[in-house]
């Protein structure tokens, strides 16, 4: 079999989707499925969907494109280019938007192939990646949106934890759920949704705090992870072994561990440091940093461990181990978030699904 290939486990992702869909339900949450890591594998989507979503969210126009025959409603969740205003009207159904010319451009586009583009104003509470900021930016925006023949303001949202590592909190949440309020009253209009962030506002529904209000949250990381990143636990009932990446031994030696010669920067830029631990048994596995992120997986076998990696060389200290490795061999890596995204983005993995169940 093909290596480097990451092993994708459906059912898991189905299992983890169907547990976060039945808790978010208790608190009358719909969740939208973020799809951002399947790089449009329909597989994947269909995998997600099957665990009981309606709306998927996805990161890139390429990937809705590959997605088109998917009979699901669909959401742009970044902020459109203006240059792809066509594309976003015509592969999703909703996007999210934060910027007054973007949404004129939607429009316009929208009334060209006569539909209506549904919209969710984005407001910054404070983690300072996209959103409007500030009540006179706002208010002035939902007048002018308002006036869009070819667009519908269907909901308000908020993204969190990105850029500024602000934990979504019953405080920034409730300041959404009032900026929604107050739009309703100035403008005598229903807004139906409240988008109250990703996976990082899971914790909130972990305490039971997650505020009366909000009723749409976007997930990504949690649904193939189960993971809540905010406290580091993960969701009761889900796994986090849904991908494993199997990767080929190329070169297996006893050699000193520390180098020889005077060290400078490696070939990411970083001086390196080592500890002598004596001869040790080190296996190069064949995959770099083109596909992985060493920081976001974590070997299979766990006595044997990732010393380093460059751009198509991945070094494992293997001298603890029970298994005595060869080259032509295996080591399995179980993957996470990063590395997962890396994985399925990199042309030079081959993607196995299967169903475990
Ligand atoms: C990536 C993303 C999500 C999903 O985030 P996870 O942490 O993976 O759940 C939700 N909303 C937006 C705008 C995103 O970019």
């Amino acid at each position: 079999m093909t290596c480097p290939r990451l092993e994708i486990d459906l059912d898991k992702i189905t299992h983890n989707t169907r547990v976060l869909v039945g808790e978010c339900k208790k608190f009358g949450i719909g969740i939208v499925g973020i799809t951002k890591v399947s790089s449009g594998m329909k597989e994947l989507v269909e995998a997600i969907v099957d665990g009981g979503i309606n709306i998927i969210g996805e990161s890139r126009i390429g990937s809705l494109k590959k997605l088109k025959d998917l009979d699901i409603k669909k959401m742009m969740i970044r902020l459109p280019m203006p240059s792809e205003a066509k594309d976003v009207v015509t592969y999703s159904d909703i996007s999210l938007n934060s910027e007054l010319e973007t949404i004129i451009r939607l429009s316009e586009e929208a009334i060209k192939l006569k539909k209506k583009h549904k919209v969710i104003l984005m407001i910054d509470v404070g983690d300072l990646r996209e959103g409007c900021f500030g009540d006179d930016e706002i208010f002035g925006m939902v007048g002018r949106i308002l006036e869009l023949e070819g667009v519908e303001l269907i909901g308000v949202g908020t993204n969190l934890s990105c850029f500024g590592g602000i934990i979504p909190s019953e405080d920034n949440l409730n300041t959404l759920i009032n900026i929604k309020n107050q739009i309703e009253e100035r403008y005598d209009i229903h807004i139906p949704i409240v988008s109250g962030g990703n996976s990082s506002s899971l914790h909130l529904i972990q305490n039971k705090k997650i505020p009366k209000g909000i009723n749409q949250l976007r997930l990504g990381t949690s649904l193939i992870l189960g993971t809540v990143e905010i406290n580091n636990s993960r969701m009761e009932n889900t796994y986090n072994d849904a991908f494993k990446l199997v990767t080929e031994i190329i070169e297996i030696k006893n050699k000193p561990s520390i180098p020889i010669g005077q060290i400078a920067r490696d070939s990411f830029g970083q001086v390196p440091a080592f500890e002598d631990k004596g001869i040790r048994k080190r296996a190069i596995c064949a995959i770099g940093k083109q596909d992985i992120d060493i920081e976001w997986m974590e070997p299979q076998d766990k006595d044997i461990y990732i010393l380093g990696a460059s751009s198509d060389h991945l070094i494992v200290d293997v001298t603890d181990s029970k298994i005595k490795y060869g080259v032509g061999n295996n080591i399995v890596f179980i993957m996470d978030y990063v590395s997962i995204l890396n994985a399925m983005t990199s042309e030079h993995v081959k993607k196995v699904f299967f169903k475990s169940e």
